[in-house]
């Protein structure tokens, strides 16, 4: 299981230093990589518009 971000993402970038395993990647749509993400939920914690959600 990994978290992924959904299209709701406006890449605020507040996720991103949250990560703690950096698994997260900026772009129009930042993304998350699954290999590295032990599903914490520090990103879904942080973002205004509920982009990242449990896959
Ligand atoms: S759930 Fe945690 S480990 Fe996974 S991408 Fe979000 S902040 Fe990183
Ligand atoms: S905090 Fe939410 S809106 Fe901001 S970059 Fe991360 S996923 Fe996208």
């Amino acid at each position: 299981m990994a978290y992924q971000i959904n299209d709701s993402c406006i890449a605020c970038g507040a996720c991103l230093p949250e990560c703690p395993v950096e698994a997260i990647s900026e772009g129009g749509i930042y993304t998350i990589n699954a290999d590295l993400c032990i599903d914490c939920g520090a990103c879904a914690g942080v973002c205004p518009v509920g982009a990242p959600n449990e896959a």
